[in-house]
């Protein structure tokens, strides 16, 4: 993986959050504070604009900066965990100048564990780690039994949308979607939504990565 790849992918999840603002809006509007969707579309505003910057750095250092960038500019809840997701993936691939396919699984593994010691969340809690946690489990054992990358993203992206799902029948206990108890179930997990929605865009601009 190169950093263009990523450039790609930053360009790609842009567009993929913008053509689904709808839904992500009205989806915290329903069981947080409606402002998730414009922390988000602030996060992707300021990486495209980095673009130049980003493109001369080795993928460990370009997602450092992406991660510290993001820090002061998405806010709320989810700023400082999508921050600290890939402040760690950096650091994991410090020093690699172009990362295999288990040293990227290993990275997202490690940004998917940031989250979770920040937000002192897991598993079942209506976050966006219940995609997160099922999604980086399946690229690791993916990455071991070295399937090919078409069907890696195809899994990967089914993973996503099948966990998006499962949190409409939850109820919250982290978020602010935890103060509404039972009110939440019905509803998907905005930060759900939209880590499904930048997967679903990273691997349809990844899979004919050779
Ligand atoms: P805020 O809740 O401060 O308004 P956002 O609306 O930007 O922030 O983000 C809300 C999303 O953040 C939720 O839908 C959920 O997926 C995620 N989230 C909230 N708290 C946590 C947590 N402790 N751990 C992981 N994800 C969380
Ligand atoms: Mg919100």
């Amino acid at each position: 993986m190169k950093t263009v790849h990523i450039i790609d992918a930053l360009e790609a999840v842009q567009a993929a959050i913008l053509a689904n603002e709808s839904q992500i809006e009205s989806l915290d509007r329903a069981i947080g504070d409606g402002d998730h969707f414009i922390n988000v579309r602030r996060g992707c505003d300021v990486l495209m604009a980095m673009r130049d910057e980003l493109a001369p750095l080795a993928p460990g250092a370009a997602f450092g900066k992406i991660g510290l960038k993001l820090l002061s500019t998405i806010g709320g809840a989810s700023g400082p965990l999508i921050s600290s997701f890939f402040i760690a993936m950096g650091k994991t691939l410090a020093g690699i100048d172009e990362p295999e396919r288990r040293q990227f699984a290993a990275a997202f593994a490690d940004g998917v564990e940031a989250i979770k010691s920040r937000g002192k969340a897991d598993l079942g809690e209506k976050t966006m780690l219940d995609v997160l946690i099922p999604v980086s489990r399946l690229l690791q054992r993916l990455a071991e039994e070295n399937t090919p990358l078409p069907q890696v993203c195809e899994q990967l992206t089914a993973e996503a949308h099948r966990n998006m799902l499962a949190t409409r029948d939850m109820t919250a206990t982290k978020g602010r979607a935890s103060f509404l108890g039972e009110r939440a179930l019905g509803h998907i997990d905005p930060g759900s939504k939209t880590c499904e929605v930048a997967i679903t865009a990273v691997c349809d601009t990844w899979k004919e990565i050779a």
